[in-house]
């Protein structure tokens, strides 16, 4: 074993955690190395937001161009897998030039933590030593995996699922949440027979019934089986398919499929070699680290980002506690506020939401006043023949100030960053009303909804 170096900052784990971490880390002057058992930029640039973005954008041109054209859904998917490992490609590139360009010097290997200031890099057998004085743990997490549901042949994780030869036939879908629906839709518009099996009375349990509405109507429309409520009991693998068990209404059922995908969510990589239990910092029973408003862990040199932290598993949620880790061990006051982190599911129509909703606010018995428009009579979302979905924004009654937002509709994914920065700045729903937004814009339905919550005000006092 040889005694590599020694650094001022470790960062373990390349994902949108990790990188920007130690982007942040470099640019604050600090020496900083970044530690990749696998393939830099992590789940996210892999197997995670940048693959499946390429192939839902994908499938949703292929379900236009095949209403005007004999199109091929075959050679249309074949293209598809082409187009979204080029842009994996050119991301993880991205990442790798980013952090060569900042001075951050990249190891390939597995990191283990032998004591509080010194990690083991092991690549295929070979040792190196690194000591430092402070770490950021971004290590990520993985798909769940159960023994009634085992990963493997036709059963498919969602890494597997994104990277299919072929458009399969059908398709069971075990779990109902963003990235089951985000992968049932985009195989659904490539024409596989998709059923969502969902334990909860809806898809995207977490988003207000209202909100989830239109989505599940195309949904239906694309032809999806959607079977709530239900209990997935066992996946067994046949010859050339899958057979899903399970029961509803305590009545077994059954459905068999080419495919099952299961999205039950997802593990953090807190233990195996990281050796956290060696310098002596706790896990929950989830197997997160407990960190506070700087990201730091129980040992005050160490911080933890990401997945395997506490709130929603989001890469711009991990990016973001990278910035701040990196800041704090500068010596800054940086501090973590997460009143503003926007969720999205890229479904068709996209749904998107930022701090409270009404439904949230009414159960915390916070007063609130909510502002409702439509993209239904919006002259953009007319031209781009999106007129689906609406706006919500939920504000406080006396002084306005935007406490949340709720989108569904074209484009609810880059709208929402407008009614982020309203919370994030403590904008109230005046400053959106009077905020000129440009004709014809969607963006005109958040303008419309902040007017709709200005005159109900008005009405109030
Ligand atoms: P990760 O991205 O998981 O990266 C951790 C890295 O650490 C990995 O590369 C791993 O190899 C490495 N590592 C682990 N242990 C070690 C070790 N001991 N030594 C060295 N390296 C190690 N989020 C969104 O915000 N938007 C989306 O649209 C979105 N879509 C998604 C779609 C799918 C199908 C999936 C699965 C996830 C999606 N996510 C999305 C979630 C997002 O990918 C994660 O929240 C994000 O990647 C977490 O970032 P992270 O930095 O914590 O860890």
């Amino acid at each position: 074993m040889n005694k590599f170096e020694s650094v001022e900052t470790l960062v373990i784990g390349s994902g949108p955690g990790g990188y920007v971490a130690a982007l942040r880390s470099s640019q604050l002057g600090m020496k900083t190395a970044i530690v990749e058992r696998s393939q830099l930029g992590g789940v996210c640039t892999h197997v995670g937001c940048i693959p499946s973005k390429a192939l839902i954008a994908e499938s949703h041109r292929y379900d236009v161009l095949r209403q005007f054209n004999n199109v091929d859904a075959a050679a249309s998917f074949k293209n598809a897998q082409d187009f979204k490992q080029g842009i994996v490609n050119k991301q993880a590139g991205g990442v790798s030039y980013l952090l060569k360009s900042a001075g951050v010097s990249i190891l390939e290997g597995e990191a283990s933590l032998v004591d509080e200031h010194t990690a083991i890099i092991n690549q295929s057998g070979a040792e190196q030593t690194l000591s430092f004085k402070y770490a950021i743990l971004a290590t990520g997490s993985r798909p769940i995996e159960l023994q009634a549901f085992p990963v493997g042949g036709r059963i498919l994780s969602s890494t597997e699922a994104l990277s299919l030869p072929e458009v399969p036939t059908s398709l069971v879908v075990i779990g109902g949440g963003y990235i089951g629906v985000e992968l049932g839709q985009m195989y659904a518009k490539f024409g596989t027979k998709v059923t969502i099996l969902e334990g909860g009375e809806q898809v995207l349990p977490g988003f207000e019934t209202e909100l989830a509405a239109p989505v599940v109507w195309q949904m239906l429309a694309d032809g999806i089986n959607i079977i709530s409520g239900a209990t997935a009991e066992k996946v067994v693998q046949n010859a050339d398919s899958i057979t899903l068990h399970y029961l509803k209404n305590q009545e077994q059922h059954h459905v068999t499929a080419e495919y099952a995908l299961v999205t039950i969510g997802r593990k953090p990589n807190t233990d195996g070699k990281l050796g956290l239990a060696r310098i002596g910092l706790p896990v929950t029973s989830r197997g997160l680290i407990e960190t506070d408003e700087q990201c730091r862990t129980a040992i005050p040199h160490i911080f933890a980002i990401g997945d395997i932290t506490a709130g929603p598993a989001l890469a711009h949620k991990a990016s973001y506690e990278g910035k701040i880790a990196a800041e704090a061990i500068a010596g800054h006051a940086s501090e973590v506020d997460y009143k503003a982190i926007p969720l999205v599911v890229f479904s068709n129509p996209e749904l998107a939401s930022v701090g409270l909703s009404e439904t949230e606010a009414k159960a915390k018995s916070i007063p609130i006043v909510m502002g409702k428009s439509t993209f239904a009579i919006n002259g953009r979302a007319l031209a781009l023949r999106e007129t689906e979905g609406f706006v919500k924004i939920v504000a406080n009654p006396t002084s306005g100030i935007v406490i949340g937002a709720q989108i569904v509709g074209v484009e609810a994914s880059t709208l929402i960053s407008e009614l982020g920065l309203a919370i994030e700045i403590g904008a109230n729903v005046e400053d959106l009303a009077m905020t000129i937004h440009p004709h014809p814009t969607l963006g005109e339905v958040i303008m419309e909804a902040a007017e709709n919550a200005v005159r109900k005000m008005m009405m109030e006092s």
